[in-house]
């Protein structure tokens, strides 16, 4: 019996070689009709003998092609045969109603890594190789649907082989987007840094790799953005990128030529090594090796992660990386091109205006980056992901919620570590990684991912929800909006974020939210909290005891003076006789400025943060007076930590208020023994969580920058399993403010459900 059916398949289904393969399992049984992409999903109209229809459906699901993922196949059946003679795949069909998503970028695959090192391949060395599999992708991309015209390949013109390659249903390359080979695809040239071509063309990843033998920091366009790249074996290069980058301890990403040099850095655990080989490809946070077994393998490994228990490792994701990698023979320095905290540089005009001092040469090519995209950066906890930093390969992928917000959301998240969101029924598309956006350059990347989405989609939100902080830049911005406003608080978004991911928006729990700041409902800064959360209602049932902020965001900069603050609180004026050893890091008319200060109100707020705790504890124990990035001290109390320290220190819980008081005595008395208090007062951390969470019979769940320290997520685990305490954390966002953005929409949609 002839039957006929049009299906509309959702979810991530374009970009990924989705029409091809449904053209060829029709072809196969012999069904006819065509396949499309509108801006919904793609659309096929089918027809055939009835059984052979039922192995379609079957197929479509089981053999689907392996980066899609099918959210939903919508099916009319019963529809009046045409008795169509062919089975084509039709152009693109644009709509208003837009929830295709947007394809993420991928790293190359097997196939194209063969023929890339094969000498009889037409595309042999060719750095720009891609197919149906990999490729990028979100980064090109000015709107859906996907087709070529609205990527930023449309300025090439295929081949007459390409085109041939394009157009065949049983070609790998059939219908991939950014296909090309050297005769009509992108070309790579090599720049000196006063803007000159140095030499053009596939040669150029040669002379780049000479370049960084010799010791030279170079500026190289990945797919998201540029690198500053440089030789990771040699300290006196790589000291002199953090010299020349202002950034004197913030840990640096390595990128290997292959998993088996990874190995003779670090001892990886399955997880680790599934995620450094995956096809998104991001940066792995992974144990360091003791530094002995380093320098045979020629890592300035102290210099590339100085105090970190782990270190961000990589594999090369597109053809340039590859073909660089295999002309060195050394690993490589990766990090971002841009200046301290903001968004990474897209173009080489861009590179050449801002890092002219940094990088000597800069390796360039001609397709431009639409959207700027970092690289990701995922722990492991537990054997799961962790996700540290949320942008290539995964963004925007959509993360589901457990309910269907009648509304359409916009949320713009923190100012720190900003991500943006959209959200309609129970679908979250998240931003990669913004950054800072107190920084105009990163405003500015705010606004276009904002505009972005809403042209991508087709979005006009009926809701903006932003955070509570009335001096935030995203604030600010929603107010100019003109649409309806919810203001979430921060810590209440934190713990929501948690939720959301889990499944468990509708649960009640004990949000333990703990960073370095957010704006609290006194209007002072909380990062200490204890919150009852129950959907959007949220109470505040404990904090850490409050100490003072000596001069705002120095503050921040500086654990030193977080600790004068908190010994301050607890000793008075005490406090400066105590005869610690990081007051004499202050100079002495400084700490007569910071006497008073501490006296009056003049230049200091009130913090709740544990954030800033762990700044305090951080000086006192000298293991750290000055911080360059945020969570400095974390990474250094982990790093001190002793591991086989289960002891604990006394703590106080008095109308809500937690005392630090005997947390403070017991690491002045611990102070000569470092791993043994940093560890003493982690486990405290975790058994005032648990305890805390068992007296109010709710489950805990964990959220805020705090988080991504290991060692005190360990301690949390063990101690509720003792206690048979639940706790939930994020995996899938960020704990800390790249996450924000997820609990804003949830927020959004738990009241408008
Ligand atoms: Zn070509
Ligand atoms: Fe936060």
């Amino acid at each position: 019996m002839l039957r006929r059916v049009k299906l509309l398949i959702r979810g991530v289904v374009q970009g990924v070689g989705f029409r091809p393969f449904v053209y060829n399992l029709a072809n196969e049984l012999e069904l006819k009709g065509f396949v499309l992409n509108n801006s919904s999903g793609v659309l096929v109209d089918i027809e055939g003998k009835s059984e052979n229809l039922k192995l379609f459906m079957e197929k479509l699901q089981s053999q689907k092609p392996k980066n899609s993922i099918i959210e939903s196949v919508e099916q009319e059946c019963d529809c009046e045969p045409l008795h169509r003679k062919e089975f084509i795949i039709k152009d693109s069909i644009e709509e208003s109603d837009r929830c295709a998503l947007m394809p993420t970028d991928k790293a190359i695959c097997p196939e194209c890594l063969k023929e890339l090192k094969d000498s009889s391949n037409r595309r042999y060395n060719y750095p720009f190789i891609n197919c149906i599999d990999y490729g990028p992708r979100y980064t090109i991309i000015k709107k859906l649907p996907y087709d070529r015209v609205n990527t930023s390949m449309d300025s090439f013109t295929m081949c007459h082989e390409c085109q041939e390659e394009y157009h065949n249903p049983l070609d790998r390359r059939f219908h991939a987007q950014p296909n090309s080979c050297s005769k009509c695809g992108p070309k790579l040239t090599l720049l000196r840094n006063n803007g000159t071509a140095l030499i053009e063309g596939e040669k150029s990843i040669e002379i780049t790799a000479k370049m960084i033998k010799k010791g030279e920091i170079v500026a190289i366009k990945g797919m998201g953005g540029f690198h500053l790249v440089c030789d990771a074996s040699k300290a006196n290069v790589v000291q002199k990128l953090r010299d020349k980058k202002k950034r004197p301890t913030k840990p640096f990403a390595v990128m290997f030529k292959s998993f088996a040099d990874i190995m003779k850095c670090s001892s990886i655990q399955e997880c680790e090594a599934e995620l450094i080989n995956s096809s998104e490809r991001p940066i792995v946070l992974v144990e360091k090796k003791k530094p002995h077994r380093l320098e045979k393998f020629c890592i300035a490994s102290e210099l590339i992660a100085p105090n970190n228990t782990k270190m961000g490792v990589f594999l090369p994701y597109t053809p340039i990386h590859i073909l660089l990698l295999e002309k060195l023979n050394t690993p490589i320095v990766c990090t971002s091109a841009n200046i301290s905290d903001e968004s990474i540089i897209a173009d080489s005009k861009g590179v050449l205006e801002k890092l002219q001092d940094v990088a000597t040469y800069v390796l360039d090519y001609d397709r431009k980056i639409i959207n700027p995209c970092d690289d990701s950066v995922v722990d492991v906890f537990d054997g799961e992901v962790k996700m540290v930093r949320r942008a290539r390969g995964y963004a925007p992928a959509n993360i589901k919620l457990p309910i269907k917000s009648t509304k359409k959301i916009l949320a713009l998240g923190a100012n720190q570590k900003n991500t943006i969101a959209i959200g309609f029924e129970d679908n979250t598309l998240i931003s990669p990684h913004i950054g800072d956006i107190d920084n105009l350059d990163t405003y500015s990347y705010f606004e276009q991912n904002v505009r972005l989405f809403g042209s991508v989609y087709d979005f006009t939100p009926e809701v903006v929800v932003c955070d509570a902080h009335p001096e935030y830049a995203s604030t600010k911005y929603a107010k100019t909006l003109g649409k309806e406003i919810l203001q979430v608080y921060h810590h209440h978004a934190h713990t929501l974020s948690v939720l959301a991911e889990n499944g468990a928006l509708e649960t009640k729990v004990l949000g333990v939210s703990w960073d370095g700041s957010g704006y609290g409902e006194d209007g002072t800064i909380w990062g200490g909290e204890f919150l009852e959360v129950d959907g959007v209602e949220c109470k505040r049932i404990g904090h850490f005891r409050k100490f003072k902020l000596l001069g705002g965001n120095r503050a921040i900069k500086e654990p030193r003076r977080s600790a004068l603050g908190l010994l301050y609180e607890i000793y008075g004026d005490e406090a400066f006789s105590l005869g610690l050893p990081f007051l004499k890091s202050f100079k002495e008319d400084e700490l007569e400025a910071l006497q008073k200060m501490c006296k009056s109100d003049i230049n200091s707020t009130q913090t709740s943060s544990v954030g800033r705790l762990f700044d305090a504890i951080a000086a006192i124990l000298e293991v750290l007076y000055i911080s360059s990035y945020e969570g400095e001290a974390g990474v250094c109390l982990e790093y001190e930590a002793a591991s086989e320290c289960d002891e604990v220190y006394g703590f106080e819980l008095k109308d809500g208020v937690i005392d630090t008081k005997q947390i403070v005595e017991g690491v002045i008395a611990d102070r000569g023994d470092v791993p043994k208090a940093a560890a003493k007062f982690m486990n405290t951390l975790a058994s005032i969580a648990v305890a805390i969470a068992k007296n109010r019979g709710l489950p805990m769940a964990l959220s805020g920058g705090v988080f991504l320290n290991g060692y005190l997520l360990k301690a949390i685990k063990k101690e509720a399993n003792k206690e048979g305490v639940e706790y939930l954390i994020n995996k899938r966002v960020p704990s800390g403010d790249g996450g924000i953005s997820l609990g804003q929409i949830a927020y959004a949609a738990l009241k408008y459900k």
